[in-house]
């Protein structure tokens, strides 16, 4: 695709008068600029983006973009290492009196910017170098605190560049993690409903809409084409929608339910070895299987049904069993039993029917992940 496209985001979505849901329907967000960056980073000042300018990179995303941005926009480069809570604190002076922060990176880089956005209350412009996650436009910042990962709520960027040419360059396996982030929202949006549903959780439709939708345009595609890299665009309008829907209700919510608590679970238990998404790809698996045995509420029809979902996950390009995975078995099964305390007030299936290790063992065989 050539050219730059710019999106008003969220135009015709229902304000929170019509959705009537009790969330405040937050919309920092406001432009999605999808075409070569170097055209994107031209119209910023026409978008009411101010400068002094600041821009975070890692060493790997300077080269990507960084430099570009720096040059392009007179803007003073932060240089993260390896993102904590710490550093992006410590790095807060180095991006002092930026009017408009941008952060170029996959995952973490994007969150340190993110932050030192909201605590410098400067404008942010999320630059995904991967379509890893969902956190591009969510106003979630996850990073680690002394060795655990913590989440706070920050505020979502302004706008988003999405350069497809650079995001299809990114490694495969940080495309097949933002597919399974996004195949995640089949057992968290149900998760979510248990929440409304058991507990009287305030709930939002058109949270559910955005995410269900463009997961759906998403599942599509990768029926129709079976490639990754086929389906690259309707991947980030899911990425983002995603991250648009946890911004309406200024949480994690919507997209984040017991298969995410198993992938954090797999984070503390593995090292971070593995990728977020991948991760919650197969907490996906596992909990789709456990809602099919004991939701009576799961989906009806095939598009989520665990066999589906598992044949979406090869598709991306995703294991889709422990041992392709490299996860012992033992460690997964701890997971399932063990993952509901990361967040006990978060509901889900996990917290509704608290599995022991033998409950593990028998949701594992069902999800045919061993
Ligand atoms: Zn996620
Ligand atoms: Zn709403």
């Amino acid at each position: 695709m050539r050219g730059l496209k710019i999106l008003d985001f969220g135009e015709d979505l229902r304000s929170a008068e019509e959705c009537g849901c009790g969330f405040r329907h937050e919309r920092t967000l406001k432009n999605i600029l999808i075409g070569p960056i170097g055209e994107a980073l031209e119209v910023l000042e026409d978008l009411g983006l101010k400068p002094p300018f600041a821009v975070f990179y890692d060493p790997l995303t300077r080269n990507i973009a960084g430099r570009l941005v720096e040059e392009k926009l007179g803007a003073r480069g932060v240089l993260i290492e390896s993102p904590t809570f710490r550093e992006a604190e410590e790095k807060l002076g180095e991006a002092g009196g930026a009017k408009t922060i941008l952060g170029v990176g996959g995952g973490t880089v994007i969150d340190a910017a993110k932050y030192a956005a909201y605590r410098l209350r400067s404008d942010f412009i999320a630059v995904p170098t991967a379509p890893s996650h969902d956190g591009m436009v969510s106003p979630i910042v996850s990073l680690f605190l002394e060795g655990r990962r913590k989440s706070i709520l920050a505020r979502s960027p302004r706008a988003a560049i999405i350069d497809l040419s650079i995001l299809r360059s990114a490694p495969g396996d940080l495309i097949a993690s933002g597919y399974g982030d996004i195949l995640a929202k089949i057992v968290s949006i149900k998760d979510w409903q248990l929440g409304r549903d058991e507990l009287g959780e305030p709930y939002c439709e058109t949270a559910e809409k955005l995410i269900l939708g463009s997961l759906n345009e998403l599942i599509d595609c990768l029926v129709d084409k079976r490639s990754p890299l086929g389906c690259l665009e309707p991947l980030v309008r899911a990425l983002v929608n995603s991250g648009a829907a946890m911004m309406l209700v200024e949480s994690s919510r919507p997209a984040s339910g017991s298969e995410h608590l198993i992938s954090h679970y797999l984070d503390m238990a593995l090292g971070r070895r593995l990728r977020h998404g991948i991760q919650c790809a197969l907490g996906t698996l596992a909990m789709a299987a456990y809602h099919k045995l004991k939701n009576p509420n799961w989906w009806r029809g095939g598009r989520y049904d665990p066999e589906a979902i598992r044949s979406y996950v090869s598709m991306a390009g995703a294991p889709s069993d422990l041992r392709e995975a490299g996860i012992p078995i033992e460690v997964m099964r701890r997971a399932i039993a063990r993952a509901w305390r990361i967040r006990p007030k978060r509901y889900t299936i996990l917290h509704k029917f608290k599995p022991d290790e033998e409950d593990a063992a028998e949701i594992l065989k069902h999800a045919k992940l061993v």
